[in-house]
């Protein structure tokens, strides 16, 4: 038996199966993962780009070089889309067997894809957050990059206001910034995730390294509350020991694969 007819066999014996994805679900889509060689993030640094007072920093030294990461941000993003692993999770929720989504993406790609109920734990790109009281506001994706794109082309005038024009001001008057979790920086529904991990039968781990906690930990949880773990990494075996099915291929590609299989089981 192939490993995708195995984790199709497991998925096919549940309704309650969570999803736990990182950034290689979104490779295939054009967003360069963090780790991965020949990114965007080979070009910025993630540790000084990561974080309020390091891009704060970068602004006041090298304004043009936050220019630049902004409209190689906004490129990247005006492209990508969902792939067949998005697509084949909000298939998963539609048969009954996916209640869940974990992602520490914050590119709204399962959203887009279908999937209804979705926790992102380092928060979504297109979502504003007013830094005075905390309100949220969802952006239209293509109006948000549109906008973006626009103000990023006036390279002469281009400084702090340019970012701020970008984001919508909140009804209490304050200023908005992306609701995303850099470095140092709460988690967010981190609770909600460990619980819906804790009480999955099956968790499907999609292209993540594992190494930025606290999210990191939410397959040990599963695991610790009996659940079986299947892991899809192009790379490598991230959570290696509490893995029952490991699929060493793009998740893009292992999906599709893993999604015929069950087709097959589900209309016998
Ligand atoms: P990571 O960059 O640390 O690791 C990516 C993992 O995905 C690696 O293990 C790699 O082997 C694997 N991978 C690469 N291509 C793949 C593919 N096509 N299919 C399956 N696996 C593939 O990512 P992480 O573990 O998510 O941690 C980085 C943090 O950076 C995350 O917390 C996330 O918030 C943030 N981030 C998000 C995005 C996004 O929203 N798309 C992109 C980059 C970084």
């Amino acid at each position: 038996m192939s490993v995708y007819e195995d984790a199709a066999k497991i998925l096919a014996a549940t309704k309650k199966a969570v999803a736990f994805s990182g950034a290689g679900i979104s490779a295939e889509s054009g967003i360069p993962t963090f780790r991965d060689p020949g990114g965007l993030w080979d070009q910025f640094d993630p540790e000084e780009f990561g974080t309020v007072q390091g891009i704060m920093g970068v602004f006041q030294r090298r304004p043009e070089v936050i220019r630049e990461f902004l409209f190689n941000t906004v490129n990247i993003f005006e492209k990508s889309g969902p792939n067949r692993a998005h697509l084949a999770l909000a298939e998963l929720e539609r048969m009954g067997i996916m209640k869940t989504v974990i992602t520490q993406n914050i590119d709204n790609l399962h959203t887009d894809a279908g999937n209804t109920h979705v926790l992102e734990v380092h928060g979504n790109l297109f979502r504003a957050r007013c830094t005075r009281c905390g309100r949220r506001y969802p952006l239209d994706k293509q109006s948000f990059l549109r906008k973006a794109r626009e103000a990023l082309e006036d390279r002469e005038h281009f400084g702090i206001q340019t970012v701020l024009s970008i984001m919508p001001p909140c009804e209490c008057g304050g200023v908005t910034r992306p609701d995303v979790v850099m470095f140092g920086e709460a988690v967010q529904c981190l609770n909600q995730s460990f619980k819906e991990a804790s009480e999955s039968e099956v968790l499907l781990v999609l292209g993540t390294s594992g190494v930025v906690y606290p999210a990191a930990a939410i397959p040990h949880q599963a695991r610790q509350a009996e659940a079986r773990i299947i892991e899809i990494n192009a790379a490598e075996n991230s959570y290696q020991g509490i893995t029952d099915v490991f699929i060493k291929e793009p998740s893009g590609e292992a999906m599709p694969k893993v999604m015929d299989h069950l087709r097959k089981i589900v209309a016998r």
